[in-house]
């Protein structure tokens, strides 16, 4: 289904990454991990998740890395009021009710349907026995929702900070996700579902890392950002 949406505000969440808020078209639903296609006119469209749980709020919102690209310039300069098109939802990056433990892997602004999918769980009763957030990022500064997704509230859960920076956060590893930084902080990967969300290399390297750790094709759920490297 296309809709034309009126855009609300903005929300700066780090230096590069800001989250659009804008109006929630009548009898629109979604399942907290899926996509719309945002088509902003001129042939500006890509696809963006909602950053937003689907019961959290009266308004829906993306979040989008700031490239400098044609697309993000056209965002930045969105006055209230104005109005775009979105096309959806989207997307198969989403819980079924069968998770018995939750292993999310973010790489950067692929944060973004695990933020839909961890902000989903803290209002149900029914929901994974464990969840961890392995979440990746180049510095500190970079970690968008960092103080939601610290302070979450949600049983069963843990935030595990990985950064390039040698500087770090309190309890951080150092580096990339790797193969040992998983086994190290998942004690159970048997029956566990995995997913992986963040640009097309991050993506590879976690599955190539869970594979090699035991983890089944199947187990593994994978949300590709295409457009990033
Ligand atoms: C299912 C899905 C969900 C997604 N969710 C999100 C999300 O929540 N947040 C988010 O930020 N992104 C998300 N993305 C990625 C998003 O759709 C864009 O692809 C990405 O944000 C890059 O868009 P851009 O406008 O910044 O850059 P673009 O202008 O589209 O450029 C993308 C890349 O192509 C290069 N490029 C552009 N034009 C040219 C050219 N003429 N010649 C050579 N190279 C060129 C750029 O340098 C850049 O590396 C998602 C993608 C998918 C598939």
């Amino acid at each position: 289904m296309e809709y034309s949406v009126t855009f609300i505000e903005s929300v700066k969440r780090t230096a590069s990454a800001v989250s659009y808020r804008f109006s929630r078209p009548a009898g629109f639903t979604f399942r907290a991990g899926q996509y719309v296609i945002v088509d902003l006119g001129a042939g500006l469209v890509h696809p963006l998740s909602l950053s937003e749980a689907p019961a959290e709020r009266d308004f829906l919102e993306f979040t989008k890395r700031l490239t400098g690209s044609p697309f993000c310039d056209k965002l930045q300069g969105l006055a209230a009021g104005e109005v775009f098109k979105v096309k959806g939802p989207s997307g198969h990056f989403t819980l079924d009710g069968s998770e018995k433990s939750l292993v999310l892997l973010a790489g950067g602004i692929g944060i973004t349907p695990i933020r839909s999918i961890l902000k989903s769980l803290t209002g149900q009763t029914a929901r994974p026995a464990q969840t961890i957030l392995i979440y990746g990022n180049l510095h500190a500064a970079d970690i968008a929702f960092r103080e939601e997704l610290e302070g979450l509230g949600l049983p069963g859960y843990r935030l595990v900070h990985v950064l390039a920076d040698p500087q770090g956060v309190a309890g951080s590893y150092r580096g990339y996700i790797t193969d040992e930084i998983i086994a190290a902080v998942v004690a159970d990967l048997e029956g566990a579902t995995c997913m992986v969300s963040g640009p097309p290399v991050m993506v590879a390297a976690m599955q190539k890392n869970l594979a090699g750790l035991g983890v089944a094709p199947g187990q593994i759920r994978t949300d590709i950002f295409m457009g990033y490297e």
